[in-house]
């Protein structure tokens, strides 16, 4: 099992926003988190990608664990993250920004065919690679932040809210850009609002309610729970 983790904890001061979650992102699996706001999410998805310290549990990637180590480590493992809001460098260029993607890679060649592809799939971070970030539109920003991820050649990717604020033309692009990740066997988790999006996507799902997990799934059992229809597909 590629991404495991177990009785994850994670604290803010005196607030417990993750008590003891349970989840699993099989090899080449989609796996998708749902839940209102201030569920927790984010949170199991920074723990994962070493961006905050749990307080307890386990991660383990492969047959390594994780927690405790940071963004920087764990990267060299082949995870990558496309951080909520994006959070591209706004100083640097398109084109330094996805070369900073690749930093922990050291096959040049290989860099140079992957911002290639990026340029191709992304056709408007091409015409912008020597646009300061910092200048972009959110949906271009959106872009480059996953673009900028792809760019680490990642075995596993997390993504925090990919497609918010994106137009219905670039969440199109999106679905099929992680369908073929996933094909491709990237193992991936995901956190996303658009309920449609994450149950179409992913084979497996999880949805967390003040710091646990409420009810977990595959996409049919979920639709089909009254709980998951009332409070999310507004049926
Ligand atoms: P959303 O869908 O709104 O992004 P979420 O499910 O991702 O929500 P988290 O961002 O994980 O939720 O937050 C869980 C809880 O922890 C919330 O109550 C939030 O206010 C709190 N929290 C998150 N980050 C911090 C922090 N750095 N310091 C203090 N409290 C925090």
């Amino acid at each position: 099992m590629p991404l495991l983790i177990k009785d994850l904890h994670v604290r803010y001061g005196a607030l417990e926003a993750v008590q003891g979650v349970n989840i699993t992102v099989p090899d080449g699996k989609v796996v998708g988190i749902l839940g209102a706001n201030g569920a927790g999410k984010s949170s199991v998805l920074k723990a994962v990608a070493g961006t905050i310290r749990s307080a307890a549990g386990e991660i383990w990637l492969d047959d390594k664990r994780i927690d405790g180590m940071g963004p920087h480590q764990s990267i060299k493992l082949g995870l990558a993250t496309v951080p909520e809001g994006r959070r591209v460098f706004a100083g640097m260029t398109v084109e330094e920004n996805l070369r900073l993607g690749a930093y922990s890679r050291n096959d040049k060649p290989g860099i140079e065919q992957d911002l290639q592809t990026m340029f191709e799939r992304f056709p408007i971070l091409k015409e912008r690679r020597k646009q300061h970030a910092g200048t972009l539109s959110g949906g271009e920003q959106g872009q480059l932040a996953i673009a900028r991820a792809l760019m680490v050649r990642p075995r596993f990717l997390l993504l925090d809210e990919p497609i918010q604020g994106l137009s219905p033309v670039i969440t199109d692009l999106f679905f099929d850009i992680i369908l073929k990740l996933r094909d491709e066997g990237v193992t991936i988790m995901m956190v996303e609002h658009n309920v449609h999006f994450v149950l179409n996507l992913s084979s497996y799902l999880y949805l967390m309610e003040q710091g646990k997990v409420r009810i977990e799934g595959e996409p049919k059992e979920l639709t089909s729970s009254e709980y998951v229809q009332m409070m999310y597909l507004g049926r």
